[in-house]
């Protein structure tokens, strides 16, 4: 048995697929006529940039998988960079061949990236080497049929994937993943789960263990591959995927209902999106509104923000893409590990604890100012949540509002259509917001929990850092005891609480938040089905008396296991 990480559940059985990275064999020191070289380049900037609007289309029509889309929108950003695309004609020009120059300049890039403490910056060096691999490839004029040509039923074995091979593969001839490198957070397991392909990542030296044509089962939820089963272990497989494709099946039912516990309290299920076209396809995967659109991503992989017009209608196409239903939009959370280079926000020494989310817009309120007038005429004569991200003190909640009656007089004045007032929110993802809860719910429209940053900061501790990795644990007592503070303090004021970071999809956790008082949740499209069957599985009381037993546990171990010994499927 190989073992390796456990990325995308679920079983496949199959034979192996053996893709071996095609080396990108060119002459370095081949001497090039500058002109004709820099024309190749170009030809095959153009072609992969083409290539890879057309899958990113393709994506883009697919309910579940049109926030697939965002990473193949950041290669098409890479490859028309217009820092890099100049170096490499730099180099071009100096008598370099265009895939000598190209990967020079790439290499230098992605050796900066590679070693940087922060996650989202080593993912960035992983896309700049396969937008070189993707660009070379064109200009050697290699392609490699296998995965298209491959038999029905494979097990694809390879070093890593790329986004633009996840973004074609045909799960009918692709059943099941085994990958040497890469982990959840990879692009190719970000995939995997939103196509709900088996996936095992981190299988060190898998090509060199297993064979072409191998049988073998990819146990998805173990992080397993089994390699030249016998036939005891074959069936019980088989028995255990009937079972899966089966709840898979049934949970197709709760793709289009409302979110009801046993005893009939409703917890309405929203969507986290990242580009406006992606509402449509979350409500159309069972979302019941969209409860969180994170801005940040319109302002990514350009050279200028978008304005005022562009940006009213990228949120006036997700307030449509809802069809009425409520959206909440998040304003710009720059900073901290979400570079934005075109707003030219600063590095910081220590970027968490830096100007980030509302922090960063209220000393920089002119492109502040843009972002509340393009979603103030978005939401002109509809309805619209605001919600503001990394807050930490009354004051930012108070100097937010009133730039946004400001937004609002000056659109007025203008005779611009505008929205009258709009209900306003916060992130509570810092200690600060938490601690201040009681207060912030009564002056707040609503609350969204943000765990993601908030367990980071709970725990006081870096998840891109493995010696302390362990420690961010939303399992935690500390972070559990903070949730039930938070929503408690949302229910005393009646400032309905949302829970929106990637532990809403979590279903252990699903009966803790409902016990606590949660009024909804926010997800990625592909988890609602799972978390709505899990709410129908509970009634309030049983969902409390398993918060007090979780209660009264010591440690994080204590908690994942009681919640996974009680987790109803
Ligand atoms: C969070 O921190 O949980 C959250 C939802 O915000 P983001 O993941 O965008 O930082
Ligand atoms: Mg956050």
């Amino acid at each position: 048995m190989l073992q390796g990480i456990a990325v995308s559940d679920g079983i496949a059985l199959g034979r192996v697929l053996l893709l071996r990275a095609q080396a990108l064999v060119f002459d370095e020191a081949r001497s090039a006529d500058p002109g004709p070289e820099a024309e190749r380049f170009t030809k095959a900037v153009g072609a992969f940039c083409d290539n890879t609007m057309s899958r990113m289309r393709h994506l883009q029509q697919l309910p579940v998988r049109a926030e697939d889309s965002k990473i193949l929108e950041t290669h098409i950003g890479i490859a028309g960079d217009p820092e890099l695309n100049s170096r490499v004609r730099e180099l071009i020009e100096s008598g370099l061949c265009a895939e000598a120059a190209l990967s020079r300049v790439c290499d230098m890039y992605i050796a900066a990236f590679s070693d940087s403490h922060d996650e989202l910056t080593r993912l960035r060096a992983e896309d700049i080497r396969d937008v070189r691999n993707a660009i070379i490839h064109l200009l050697l004029g290699v392609e490699d049929d296998s995965i298209r040509e491959a038999p029905k039923g494979s097990i694809l074995v390879a070093e890593e994937l790329s986004p633009s091979v996840m973004a074609d593969l045909d799960t009918e001839r692709i059943v099941g993943l085994v990958l040497e490198k890469g982990g959840p957070a990879s692009h190719a397991g970000i995939m995997a789960r939103t196509m709900g392909l088996p996936a095992v990542c981190g299988v060190r030296g898998a090509a060199d263990k297993l064979s072409q044509g191998d049988f073998v089962i990819v146990d998805g939820s173990r992080g397993a591959v089994i390699s030249s089963p016998g036939e005891k272990v074959v069936a019980e497989y088989r028995r255990k995927r009937e079972v899966q494709l089966e709840e898979r099946r049934c949970m197709e039912d709760f793709r289009d209902r409302r979110t009801l516990s046993a005893d009939g309290i409703e917890y309405p299920l929203y969507c986290n999106i990242s580009m406006p076209c992606a509402a449509g396809g979350a409500i159309e995967a069972g979302g019941e509104g969209i409860g969180l659109f994170r801005t940040e991503y319109l302002f990514m992989n350009r050279s200028s923000p978008p304005g005022e017009d562009e940006q009213a209608a990228a949120y006036s196409q997700a307030i449509d893409g809802a069809g009425g239903r409520q959206v909440v939009i998040r304003t710009l959370d720059v900073g901290g590990d979400k570079s934005v280079p075109c707003l030219g926000v600063r590095q910081e020494e220590n970027p968490f604890l830096g100007l980030r989310g509302v922090r960063w817009c209220l000393q920089n309120q002119d492109i502040f100012l843009t972002q509340l007038r393009a979603l103030l005429r978005a939401a002109a004569g509809r309805s619209l949540h605001i919600l503001l991200p990394m807050i930490s003190a009354l004051s930012e909640l108070r100097a937010c509002r009133r730039l946004i009656e400001k937004a609002r007089e000056q659109l007025t004045n203008e005779g611009k259509p505008c929205a009258g007032s709009l209900p306003v929110g916060v992130m509570i993802e810092t200690p600060a917001a938490a601690v201040i809860a009681d207060q912030l719910s009564r002056e707040a429209a609503f609350m969204s929990i943000g765990t993601n940053d908030l367990v980071g900061y709970i725990m006081a501790c870096d998840r891109g850092n493995p010696a302390v990795g362990s420690l961010y644990d939303p399992f935690h007592p500390a972070v559990l005891r903070v949730l039930k503070h938070i929503i408690r303090c949302g229910s005393a004021s009646g400032a309905p609480v949302c829970v929106c970071g990637e532990t809403a999809a979590d279903p252990r956790l699903t009966p803790l938040y409902m016990s606590y008082g949660v009024t909804s949740l926010s997800l990625p499209a592909g988890a609602i089905p799972r978390v709505r069957k899990t709410v129908s599985l509970w009634t309030k009381a049983e969902a409390d008396s398993l918060s007090e037993a979780v209660g009264r546990l010591d440690t994080a171990k204590e908690v994942r296991e009681a919640l996974d010994g009680a987790a109803r499927v």
